[in-house]
């Protein structure tokens, strides 16, 4: 047969990548289920447990057949695509994971591999019983139930709005009867008849050219576009040619940006929401969703970078929306980014990939070849704005010329281009990326600052909360009474702005402005989300004060006015892309103003207004921004222009780590155009209860780092206590 198929061996011994941390494939004899394809999905003893597998194909020879255990059972499902477990074994490689973390995230939904269990519906009983007068709710419930023929408990709870006590006094009484019956998997299907709004000609060009690469194989699309250009409008057609070719569609979009408003627009188009896969869905939904994409009815699939994981039957086009955004890095466990995976899985899916923004990443613009680098994606441009409203015009406060007054964030000239806003009626958005009341609280008579006893940072006030809080670790106390060092009472001074204290500014400054804090404190759920941005859409808020949560997505159509508060707030710290980074931010919340026909303006206050990347931004260039940014990173040899890797040693003991930082010094490899730094010192020295020590790897691009880091590390002894994390292309320092 093929070469990933059964039949070519004989063999009953296959090789099977658990889904289990840390540990690779182990051989297993077949057992009575024999023969099995690559991608199988199998249930296997370990230990004394069981846990899913996937199988990768035939075992080896070296484990002698009596000593093997067999598969315990298969789960009724069709074996994953080949090209998925490519991709899987890709994934690993790439990110010095092992293959069992990877496989983990795909099987996250064992119950998914289980034949959903049957439901029970209502249904009325006819003739009814005569029984007391019907009330309200009992009518509800009755009319529902005669338009639908049967529901479950809950959707009846949910469409007829009655407690679950009404529905079994109803069923006692002989007025509803239960019924068993398989749970319906039929999702409805987008409507390919649907059309959107006529495209514009630029919009036309990029729908085209992109709805044409649908079934001709891998090819990757950067769809760079200012906000406001109809980038998801377009998109949305070749979303529809794919559907129309009869295949599934992933779009990946930031966890944040996944907004109701997206949700609208998906509907409007094709006339039923995608399926959605993110941390805010319930396991039952993502059992359901699991089993549909694996199926191949589930047709388009929203989600989060961990959607990249699923198994999709037939994938025909992969959207990364918002590409350029730090959220698709993820972390912990396997740490991998999700537009870069994402461009793997579609090569090896043989599917076309859009990556979306309008702030690229640097590492897509030299993809797109416009840096002279060998041209991977095909760039497509949207430089207009669908609706004639002109891009917001953006200026500096110089704080070193016009201060604000001491002990407070606002300057002068920001503070009267509120006012004048307030007069208009219209709405403003202050922008300060720092929860809480303040980032500091030390004692004023002996300089003592609170820090985390787990981490090597300081408590950050919350002062609506009443505590003080570690955003590395989560610690959190009630604020002292008096300085544990030197005994003062009353001595301890909130030092910094978060959001909390600028609205305390704005209280005092515009008494009779209404205010509203956004951050991730004050509204914390989706729905709570949704009705922050109703609120302010309906005119219950003058000023916004909010974080990176006000930055995405909103569409507010009286705001005109964004006031940075610290534009170069950003820019500390030795992080590579502090520069690119903030200017995406200031970019996307200056975006916020004047999105209708009235025009906006955003306002920074920096203390250096000379800086290439605030120079920028008042320029309105993004490439003169792009530019300067890739020369920085050729003179320095950094990424996109060469290879990273840290390695992270950790122990609660320091001096294990310590040993063990001598232990990898000691056996540090010799590489042609490698160059190593460290370990040292993190600068985050102490986290969530663990030293940590810090290595950084650069390479020559033509440098296999993964292979450099493996030879260093693969056979190294650590003790039990000192964790090793690889992270291959970095983008957190800390
Ligand atoms: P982007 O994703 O680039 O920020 P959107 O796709 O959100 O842009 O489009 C911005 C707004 O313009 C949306 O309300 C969208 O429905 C509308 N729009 C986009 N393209 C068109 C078009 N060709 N005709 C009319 N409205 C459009
Ligand atoms: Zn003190
Ligand atoms: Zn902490």
């Amino acid at each position: 047969m093929n070469a990933t198929g059964v039949n070519e061996t004989e063999n009953d011994i296959v090789s099977v990548a658990l889904g289990t941390p840390l540990l690779a494939a182990y051989d297993y004899h077949v057992g009575g289920f024999g023969p099995l394809a690559r991608g199988t999905i199998v249930l296997v003893p370990l230990g004394r447990n069981f846990v899913h597998g996937i199988i990768l194909g035939p075992g080896s020879d070296n484990v002698p057949r009596h000593k093997l255990r067999p598969i315990k059972s298969v789960p009724r499902l069709a074996p994953l695509v080949p090209c998925f477990v490519d991709f899987l074994e890709k994934v690993s490689a790439w990110t010095l994971a092992p293959l069992g973390s990877v496989v983990k995230m795909v099987l996250s939904q064992p119950d998914a591999l289980l034949a959903p269990p049957l439901q029970t519906i209502y249904r009325p009983v006819t003739p009814q019983p005569d029984v007391a007068r019907p009330t309200k709710a009992r009518e509800r419930v009755f009319d529902l139930l005669q338009q639908t023929g049967g529901l479950s408990a809950a959707e009846i709870r949910k469409n007829a709005g009655v407690s679950a006590s009404v529905i079994t006094a109803m069923a006692k009484q002989g007025l509803l009867e239960a019924a068993k019956i398989h749970p319906s998997t039929t999702l409805a299907h987008p409507d390919l008849e649907l059309v959107g709004p006529e495209l514009t000609a630029d919009q036309r060009h990029a729908a085209s050219v992109m709805s044409g690469s649908i079934g001709a194989g891998f090819s990757a699309f950067l769809l760079d576009g200012v906000t406001g250009s109809g980038k998801t409008e377009t998109y949305l057609e070749a979303v529809r040619s794919a559907l129309a070719a009869g295949q599934q569609v992933l779009i990946l979009l930031p966890e944040i940006a996944l907004s109701t408003s997206w949700r609208n627009r998906f509907r409007a188009r094709f006339g039923v929401p995608p399926t959605e896969w993110h941390s805010d869905i319930g396991s039952a939904s993502k059992r359901r969703a699991w089993r549909a994409i694996q199926k191949g009815e589930a047709q388009v699939v929203v989600g989060a970078r961990s959607a990249l994981f699923l198994p999709f039957a037939d994938l025909g086009l992969i959207i990364v929306d918002e590409e350029h955004e730090h959220a698709f890095k993820q972390e912990d466990q396997v740490i991998y980014q999700a537009r870069d995976m994402a461009v793997l899985r579609a090569s090896q899916e043989a599917c076309p990939i859009i990556l979306a923004s309008a702030t690229p990443s640097l590492e897509s613009w030299v993809n797109a070849g416009m840096t002279g680098e060998k041209q991977r994606y095909r760039r497509l441009v949207l430089p207009n704005r669908v609706m004639a409203a002109a891009l917001p015009e953006i200026s500096a406060i110089d704080l070193r010329a016009t201060p604000p007054e001491r002990g407070r964030w606002l300057a002068p000239p920001l503070i009267k281009a509120l006012q004048a806003r307030l007069d208009a009626g219209e709405q403003s958005l202050l922008f300060l990326n720092r929860r809480g009341y303040a980032p500091l609280t030390l004692c004023g008579a002996c300089g003592h600052k609170l820090v985390c006893p787990n981490c090597d940072s300081w408590m950050v006030a919350h002062r609506l909360a009443g505590r003080l809080r570690c955003h590395h670790c989560g610690y959190e106390t009630r604020p002292p009474g008096e300085c544990s060092a030197c005994g003062e009472s009353d001595s301890m001074r909130a030092c910094g702005p978060g959001v909390e204290r600028l609205a305390e500014e704005v209280l005092h400054r515009f008494p009779e402005a209404r205010f509203a804090v956004l951050s991730s404190d004050t509204v914390g759920s989706p729905r709570a989300s949704e009705m922050f941005v109703q609120s302010v859409i309906d005119g219950d808020v003058d000023i916004i004060i909010g974080t990176q949560m006000a930055a995405k997505g909103h569409h507010f159509p009286n705001l005109t006015l964004v006031g940075v508060v610290d534009a170069d707030l950003g820019l500390a710290g030795g992080d590579l892309r502090a520069a690119e980074r903030t200017f995406q931010m200031l970019m996307q919340v200056a975006g916020r103003a004047g999105r209708e026909s009235r025009s906006g303006a955003a306002i920074l206050q920096t203390l250096q207004p000379e800086n290439p990347m605030i120079l920028a931004l008042l320029d309105g260039d993004r490439d003169q921004f792009l530019a300067h940014e890739v020369a920085a990173r050729q003179a320095a040899g950094m990424p996109p222009f060469a290879r990273l890797a840290s390695i992270v040693l950790s122990s609660p003991d320091q001096e294990r780590l310590h040993a063990a930082a001598d232990t990898l010094a000691r056996a540090v490899p010799h590489f042609e155009g490698v160059d190593i730094f460290g370990p040292t010192s993190a600068p985050l020295s102490f986290l969530r209860g663990r030293h940590r020590a810090r290595i950084l790897i650069r390479a020559e691009k033509s440098v296999d780092i993964q292979q450099v880091v493996k030879s260093w590390t693969q056979d190294l002894k650590l003790p039990t206590s000192v964790r090793l994390h690889i992270d291959i292309d970095p983008y957190s320092f800390l």
